[in-house]
């Protein structure tokens, strides 16, 4: 030890002997190994004297042998703490530099300035760039223009005030954007002055795009790419929050009319592409900001923003109208659909719900689908009303039966030749409390659909063929005189349809050769077993089977054979003009002549002149039945009736 190690360490050579000299270092080992096993010289660290004053050193260790021994000498040189101060820096800098290099993420520093001082080959890499577009960066090319400008706003204010701001968005890369995760750190001085910021990127469009297809799955429908009805709601009630802003909003409910028949007839596989090609041309006929919705099988929903005159939405509904009726080629076929939309309006200052305006829109679509399809309706309050009226209706049907508010009105069917009455169609009224005879067609479809119609449908069977039975014995009417009832296409879903039948026939003492069963040309179009079954088992116990209004649905000869026909109804929509108008005389003729030749009785309805009943009895038609002779009457005026017709005879 000489003298100034001594003076260095305060400590005299004595009291140093033999001890470590680990007690007067800091970091010791770490700095003891690096000493014996590398050539390290100038090795800068921090001594502790004997009072415990901390300084800098610079330590040299020279290995020397003597006499086969082997010494170590330590050289000990205090150093200025500028200098340690100096090593500290390079020494923090190299630390950044080697830590920039190992992580996976980009960095970019700045000064206040927001000009580049730094940036690491990661940052170059992700970014597609070289070091030179860098440094002289225009942070507003960087970022996608859709978000750039506000991205920058947003991050100028965190920056300014000392916050970190994190964001995901899309960065440029040559002449594409791609997903980053950026992350932004202000730099501070100790007296916490913004001097800069620390930029870091890491590529992200892995993440997004999982995130993506979550997001895809969540809100989208999986067949047409379309939003679904979740994600429906929630841009229908972001969109109403806007009104008073942005201007009105119309929301368009489509239904494809008679979609159901195509999956039936034609495959799922072949509905599906319809459904994908539809919402194809929808999306194609709609701007980029109005929503397009696939909600249901064939529902759609339409949501149109911003808009600064109502009208335009009528030359929207008609576009896609328009669209959507094109044919949709597959192969070498050509399918044709078309469409029903109903809609509805939210204006400014007029506060509604997404709920109350779908259902708005869900009745103008009703409507649209009655006044014929291929068209589109508004919603109006009267619309409401009729809803209104259905609801209320609906709910007094439940009781109507119990107390005896229906009630059977009949038709008479005659022999176009003799004149004679060969039986009568039952046609049911409602006498409702308080709004009085309310006509089938508006009641039925209600019964329908609440289920009751079997029920009442037993009953009016019931009452009817007792009815004929009186009448025949009473000598009204001939033994083989008919009783026809209309049956509802739902009823034919019922497994005991045929028996329930049976059952009041039997009840009634007549034989199945005096019921008439009227079915829809709906109805055969269903192609379901259950249906034709019951049909044929009809037939076969010997119920006639009349295919009704003939000539107003689909008409396809087909049927005729396909199903046991015995009698075909010409609807009286144009028995009423074969007066007048050639063409229903000329279906009217081909149909009775059709009916003859494949063995089939022809029955002309709504005949209510003594003009057109010599008309179809100059075309040999067969029965006929209508106003001319009788509307349909109660019960108790039915005798009146054959009295007086029969003194006409
Ligand atoms: P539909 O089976 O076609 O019945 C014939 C309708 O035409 C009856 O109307 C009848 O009053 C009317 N009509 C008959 N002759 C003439 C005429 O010369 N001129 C005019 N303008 N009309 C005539 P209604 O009774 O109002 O029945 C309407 C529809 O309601 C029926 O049409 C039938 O589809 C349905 N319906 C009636 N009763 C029942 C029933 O018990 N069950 C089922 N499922 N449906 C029924
Ligand atoms: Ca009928
Ligand atoms: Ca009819």
């Amino acid at each position: 030890v000489n003298a100034a190690a001594e003076k260095l360490l305060s400590i005299t050579g004595n009291e140093l002997l033999h001890k470590p000299i680990k007690d007067f270092l800091l970091n010791e080992t770490i700095i003891l190994q690096t000493l014996k096993h590398t050539n390290a010289t100038n090795i800068i660290s921090r001594m502790r004297g004997r009072v415990g004053t901390v300084f800098g050193v610079q330590l040299n260790i020279v290995h020397y042998e003597e006499r086969g021994l082997s010494y170590d000498l330590l050289l000990i040189e205090r150093i200025e703490s500028q200098t340690a101060n100096q090593h500290a820096v390079s020494m923090a800098l190299e630390r950044f530099q080697a830590l920039a290099s190992m992580l996976p993420m980009g960095i970019l520093q700045t000064d206040l300035l927001w000009q580049t001082e730094y940036v690491n080959e990661r940052w170059l890499e992700i970014t597609d760039s070289k070091a030179g577009d860098v440094y002289g960066l225009d942070w507003m090319q960087l970022f996608h223009p859709q978000e750039a400008e506000e991205l920058l706003t947003q991050l100028h204010y965190s920056i300014n005030d000392g916050n970190e701001f994190i964001r995901e968005c899309q960065m440029k890369c040559q002449q594409s954007y791609k997903w980053i995760m950026f992350h932004v750190t202000p730099i501070t001085s100790q007296q916490g002055i913004v001097k800069g910021l620390i930029a870091t990127i890491s590529d992200f469009s892995k993440q997004h795009e999982a995130e993506q297809r979550l997001r895809d799955l969540a809100e989208k429908d999986p067949l047409t790419g379309l939003s679904n009805r979740t994600c429906f709601f929630d841009r229908l009630d972001h969109a109403l929050d806007r009104v008073e802003r942005h201007g009105s909003l119309a929301l368009l409910a489509l239904d494809l009319d008679g979609f159901k028949n195509v999956n039936d007839t034609l495959g799922h596989d072949v509905g599906d592409f319809i459904l994908i090609e539809v919402a194809k041309r929808l999306r194609n006929s709609l701007r980029i900001e109005d929503t397009v919705c696939r909600v249901g099988g064939d529902e759609f929903l339409v949501i149109i923003e911003g808009l600064d005159d109502a009208s335009i939405v009528a030359f929207l509904a008609e576009k896609i109208l328009h669209v959507l009726e094109e044919p949709y080629e597959l192969g070498s076929k050509e399918i044709f659909i078309s469409t029903s939309i109903g809609i509805s309006f939210s204006v400014s200052g007029r506060k509604t719900t997404s709920k109350n305006l779908l259902k708005q829109a869900d009745l103008a679509l009703y409507r649209a689908k009655d006044a014929g399809r291929n068209n589109y309706q508004y919603y109006s309050p009267e619309l409401e009303q009729i809803s209104r009226r259905k609801l209320e209706l609906t709910n007094d049907l439940h009781r109507a039966l119990e107390r005896q508010e229906f009630e059977v009105y009949y038709q008479a069917q005659l022999d176009v030749d003799t004149n004679v009455i060969k039986g009568f169609e039952a046609l049911l009224r409602w006498q409702h409390p308080v709004r009085g005879l309310l006509s089938p067609l508006e009641f039925i479809p209600l019964l329908e659909e609440s289920g009751l119609i079997s029920s009442v449908s037993q009953w009016m069977c019931l009452d009817s063929f007792k009815k004929l039975r009186q009448w025949i014995d009473c000598g009204l009417l001939d033994d083989d005189a008919v009783m026809a009832v209309n049956i509802s296409p739902k009823q034919f879903y019922d497994d005991n349809l045929v028996q329930q039948l049976l059952d009041v026939i039997l009840v009634a003492n007549l034989t199945c050769a005096n019921i008439i069963v009227e079915v829809t040309e709906s109805l055969l179009l269903k192609e379901h077993n259950l249906i034709k079954n019951h049909l044929y088992r009809m037939h076969e116990l010997g119920i006639k089977i009349a295919l009704d209004d003939f000539g107003t649905g689909y008409s396809s000869l087909s049927y005729l054979k396909k199903f046991p026909i015995d009698i075909i109804k010409i609807d009286r929509s144009f028995i009423k003009d074969i007066a007048t108008d050639e063409s229903d005389s000329a279906i009217t003729k081909a149909v009775i002549k059709l009916g003859e030749s494949l063995g089939l009785t022809v029955l002309a309805e709504g005949v209510e002149s003594e003009e057109i009943l010599a008309l179809i009895k100059l075309w040999q038609c067969e029965k006929y039945q209508g106003y001319l002779v009788n509307k349909p009457l109660p019960a108790s005026q039915i005798k009146a009736l054959c009295y007086k017709h029969n003194q006409t005879l």
